[in-house]
């Protein structure tokens, strides 16, 4: 049995350095290192039970203060709410290290569907400073990149989905162990270690770490060094072509670290689920230094990685207001999906075309199908951009996703951002480009650890990168509702769209260049499709 993960010494090493500590590798060079206390709170997570699909956790919570409560979050990172306590049972507390008994220890108390009391509440006894241990279990064996899973196969895990947090104390230090690791199985996340021998990642807060999802099974695995920073690479699939993701992923992070220039992380880890089987699950989800993958095939796995890959900058660092700090409790709404994710679609068509692993006709027809996509809507004649980021709360539900009741902000937005590029090249003579504005939020906000206004921030940079006044833009288009004029902006780069709409309800759309576009038709077309300006 394996208990500890693949790190390797230098990944180690890294890991360590970066979190402020040290390793001794080898015995040449032994570091000194100054011990860093404990955590405040510990998990103990124990896979030995994935014949069940349960989890049982044991979490040290030192000095609980009268008052304090512990709880499940509600959503996490997916725009949801989908009440993750529903999946805990038989919820216990005790004292740690045998200390003395307290009234309150046994059972816990239920003060809600998503909190319980540590102390036995408010009006509870005095328990100031001491230790406890919160033991629970969690059922989970849902696939995919959104949800947790233990099964006899493999185990992933949003940590969100299975740790509770205290909602007074998500600033102190966390560590998690896992154990009963069933023989075989190797575990990674991206994480650093932690400084005890029992603990397998360690982060500086319960948001840094359940903001990287956990694998733990027989996973095949790679690694390569690119752009100045370290990639790790584990694929739980049973049929899957090394060569081409590996070819694709040192692309796709080569050419995205290159545009937004250079990497805001050290060491990045993907995690990919693959295989044409209905419980592979599907789609992508961002975290701050890795991602996870779900895709019923190798090249649509590295498809989803342009999008996940660029999160590394949208949303998880040039992030909306309105998303910090996360509330786990309940909705906490943007009216930037239509940037975080839309754009971020963008980026990930203009990666997929600029860096060869699609052609240019891949890329028009790509923006053509999201094109019908938004025109078979009725819903976007009184649903804007900026409407439909704050109701993605809704998209669990069937009814919502009807085209009369709801756009996409991924589909409008990745519109929205290709017009956006082209409205700024033309007002620029081809100077600037959305690439400026990416890498101006970058600078802007991300750099320098702030956050953008939902409403303005983005409007904010354009006109700063492009010297003219874009609210129209904006006023129209991302808080409005007018119809987009695809020709007028298509022509900028001598395209045109052409629209079957014999059916309204299911349109079709195509996008192709026209026979004689001018010099500076051609010249612009060039410009975005290879990422470059004057
Ligand atoms: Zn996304």
């Amino acid at each position: 049995m394996i208990r500890h993960g693949v790190h390797d010494w230098k990944a180690a090493a890294r890991a360590a350095l970066r979190d402020g500590l040290c390793v001794a590798v080898f015995g040449a060079f032994a570091l000194t290192c100054a011990p860093r206390a404990l955590a405040t709170i510990r998990y103990e997570v124990s896979l030995g039970r994935p014949d069940q699909h349960l989890f049982h956790v044991q979490m040290y919570i030192s000095r609980v203060k009268r008052g304090e409560t512990i709880a499940m979050p509600a959503w996490n990172a997916l725009y949801q709410i989908r009440d993750f306590a529903y999946h805990v049972r038989d919820v216990e507390i005790s004292a740690a290290g045998g200390g003395e008994a307290s009234p309150h220890f046994g059972l816990a108390q239920e003060l809600d569907k998503q909190d319980w009391s540590l102390s036995g509440g408010p009006q509870g006894p005095e328990t100031a400073a001491l230790d406890e241990i919160v033991k629970y279990s969690v059922l989970w064996n849902d696939p995919g990149p959104f949800s947790t899973q233990l099964d006899e196969h493999h185990a992933f895990i949003n940590l969100a989905e299975v740790l509770m947090y205290v909602p007074d104390r998500r600033g102190e230090s966390a560590e998690v162990d896992f154990v009963d690791v069933p023989s075989g199985w190797r575990v990674i996340a991206e994480l650093p270690r932690g400084t005890a021998p029992d603990s397998f990642i360690a982060a500086a807060g319960y948001d840094a770490l359940v903001d990287a999802p956990v694998e733990a099974g027989n996973f095949d695995e790679f690694d390569f060094d690119n752009a100045g920073a370290h990639f790790r690479v584990a694929v739980e699939a049973r049929d899957w072509d090394r060569q081409v993701l590996s070819e694709a992923l040192r692309r796709i992070t080569s050419y995205e670290v290159k545009l937004m220039r250079g990497a805001p992380f050290s060491e990045y880890t993907f995690i990919f689920h693959i295989g044409p089987y209905a419980d592979v699950g599907g789609g992508g989800m961002e975290h701050m230094n890795s991602t996870a993958i779900a895709a019923s095939s190798t090249s649509s796995a590295a498809a989803i990685a342009a999008h996940e890959f660029f999160h590394a900058w949208n949303v998880k660092r040039i992030r909306p207001q309105a998303l910090q700090p996360v509330d786990y409790s309940k909705e906490q709404y943007t009216r930037a999906l239509w940037f975080a994710e839309g754009v971020t679609n963008t980026y990930a068509s203009f990666t997929l075309e600029r860096t060869g692993l699609w052609t240019r006709n891949q890329f028009y027809s790509d923006l053509a199908s999201q094109i019908a996509d938004l025109e078979s809507r009725p819903a976007r004649k009184w649903q804007s951009a900026e409407e439909s980021s704050l109701d993605a709360w809704f998209e669990k539900y069937d009814g919502y996703n009807r085209p009369s009741r709801s756009i996409s902000y991924y589909d409008k937005g990745q519109i929205l951002g290709v017009m956006l590029d082209l409205a700024i090249r033309d007002a620029t003579d081809d100077r600037k480009s959305l690439d400026d504005v990416m890498r101006r939020m970058n600078e802007e906000y991300a750099e320098r650890g702030r956050y953008y206004d939902d409403r303005n921030g983005v409007l904010r940079v354009v006109n700063e990168v492009v010297g003219k006044d874009f609210s129209g833009f904006f006023r129209h288009y991302v808080s409005g509702t007018d119809e987009i004029p695809y020709d007028k902006f298509l022509s900028i780069a001598g395209l045109q769209l052409t629209m079957d709409v014999t059916q309204p309800s299911d349109p079709t759309a195509t996008i192709e260049e026209i026979p004689h576009p001018s010099a500076r038709q051609l010249r612009i077309r060039e410009g975005m499709l290879r990422g470059t300006t004057e």
